[in-house]
């Protein structure tokens, strides 16, 4: 990918650095990725071995991502903000031979590790390296967020990633261009970064100007100084953006003509500041691991519709199965189709998908991938409106039951934000003798700002069905979140 990039547009920026502004064109970034292979072999990688790639969001990241896929190994990319503890199991897991990280407790890691420091990525001419693997070989093994349970790794083949890379370029007008700045603050460990940010500029030569972090600020700035044209971003992202003021906000994103959001649910109110401020929209998408990773997005209709993902990506197959997995017709007939979600199992049902794109099964063995006929069923329960669109309504290990009766906990949450003093709020389920489960909302309220137990549970009686409303609610100053902004529900429970 680097070298066809490299091929076709050597003297174009591929990557930049926004915090050292260290810049790369696609030639020297091959070259780095050329130097890279050639010092992991000599390291002992062989085809095959797992390589732990704990770095931030960073040109050194993706070269030694590059190079440990072109040199035949298996690229791990695990958080360098995650605590060494957190990381072992990990690399245990899946016998990684070799860490490339320049934290000093990266020694703790494994065993029997050989720990690299980042590479230089100088990209100073050198030998270039024959690429070992392709097809179904695994290049890459990502773990899941465990946002629902341990992370699994799930493995992904040179053929998915460049399915979705394809999937994603068919859309149009095209997602991407040569000619495009793409800015990527959110972590290159996890897929969504990796693939529709990198992996995507890679195969049309695109620049990306990566940053360690995101700080909305600073985020303006380095849009303005390297005059970006695409933000990939998170939620957690747009809301800062959304809280700035309207003008700061218009003039940082001047020369911006897109932006994408994925990973967890954009609230309509974000998407609606942001237009506000810069008349431009932010286009939706749903993705997990496991498709390496973008299934839907709004792009494919090319207008953002709050509260929907969009539709499927060319070459991606998507119908709703039951909960024992029986495929049901994707329903086409209105009547068929719930606008809310009160109107139970009226059309909801999990996400399954089919497409190239689509994982090999989770390391080691392969085990539960795809079935015989390719369908893989996501945990996630939507439903289709009347033009086709993807509503995600919640995910199906998250169902709380209450007496029997299911309750979702984003239709909760989303009531509990409409309160003026609420910054965020997440409902789980909890024991309870009489009724099964019973929901407990967890609130956090703006600063300055004062709220009684009691008013959040008169709000949400005014608007939800009895059984909903929470049974009891806990204030609390903040809430726990995965790197790309995920509400981490089992470390809350
Ligand atoms: P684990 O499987 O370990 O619990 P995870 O499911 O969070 O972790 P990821 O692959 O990082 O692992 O996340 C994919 C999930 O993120 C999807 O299955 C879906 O639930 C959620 N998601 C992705 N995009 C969106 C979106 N636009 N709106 C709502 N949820 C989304």
């Amino acid at each position: 990918m680097v070298s066809a990039a490299a091929g076709r547009r050597p003297d174009s920026l591929a990557l930049i650095d926004s915090g050292t502004e260290r810049r790369l064109t696609w030639a020297q970034a091959d070259a780095a990725v050329n130097a890279e292979a050639r010092r992991l072999t000599e390291a002992g990688l062989h085809p095959g071995d797992r390589v732990v790639v704990r770095l931030p969001t960073s040109t050194a990241f993706a070269v030694t991502l590059f190079a440990v896929v072109r040199a035949g190994g298996i690229a791990v990319p695990l958080s360098p903000q995650a605590p060494a503890a957190e990381i072992r199991p990990l690399a245990e897991h899946c016998g990684a031979t070799l860490v490339v990280s320049h934290d000093p407790d990266a020694e703790e890691l494994a065993d029997e590790v050989t720990v690299l420091p980042a590479p230089d990525a100088t990209g100073e001419a050198a030998e270039p390296v024959a690429p070992v693997g392709s097809g179904e070989d695994i290049a890459v093994l990502s773990y899941t967020s465990g946002t629902t349970g341990p992370p699994r790794g799930v493995m992904l083949s040179h053929r998915a990633l460049l399915a979705n890379v394809e999937q994603l370029s068919a859309v149009r007008p095209a997602v991407l261009q040569a000619s495009d700045r793409v800015f990527i603050a959110i972590p290159l460990f996890h897929v969504y970064g990796l693939g529709p940010g990198l992996l995507q500029a890679a195969a049309v030569g695109a620049t990306v100007v990566l940053s360690e972090r995101f700080d909305a600020r600073r985020a303006l700035a380095d849009c303005a100084e390297f005059r970006v044209t695409t933000i990939a971003g998170v939620p957690a992202m747009y809301a800062e953006f959304a809280a700035l003021d309207a003008d700061e906000l218009g003039a940082g994103l001047a020369t911006v003509r897109r932006m994408t959001s994925g990973a967890a649910p954009l609230h309509p109110k974000v998407l609606a500041a942001i237009r506000a401020a810069t008349g431009m929209d932010v286009y939706e998408g749903y993705g997990l691991t496991e498709a390496a990773p973008v299934v839907t997005t709004t792009l494919v209709t090319g207008y953002p519709k709050p509260g929907s993902v969009g539709r499927p990506l060319p070459g991606i197959e998507l119908r709703l199965v039951d909960s024992d997995g029986t495929a049901g017709p994707v329903p086409s007939d209105p009547d068929d189709l719930v606008d809310s979600f009160d109107e139970e199992d009226g059309g909801t049902g999990l996400v399954a998908l089919r497409g190239a794109n689509l994982f090999s099964g989770y390391w080691p063995d392969g085990a539960h991938g795809p079935d015989a006929e390719g369908w893989f069923r996501t945990g996630d329960v939507g439903y289709l409106d009347t033009d086709g669109d993807l509503h995600l309504v919640d995910r199906a290990n998250d169902l709380i039951i209450v007496n029997g009766f299911n309750v979702y906990p984003n239709e909760v949450e989303s009531v509990l934000t409409e309160l003026p003093e609420v910054i965020e709020a997440a409902v789980v389920g909890v024991v309870d003798e009489r009724s099964g489960e019973a929901v407990k909302a967890v609130v956090v309220v703006a600063p300055g700002a004062s709220l009684s137990a009691q008013q959040v549970v008169d709000h949400c009686a005014g608007k939800l069905a009895g059984y909903k409303v929470p049974h009891s609610v806990e204030f609390a100053d903040s809430l726990p979140h995965s790197a790309t902004g995920k509400l981490r529900r089992l470390r809350l429970r």
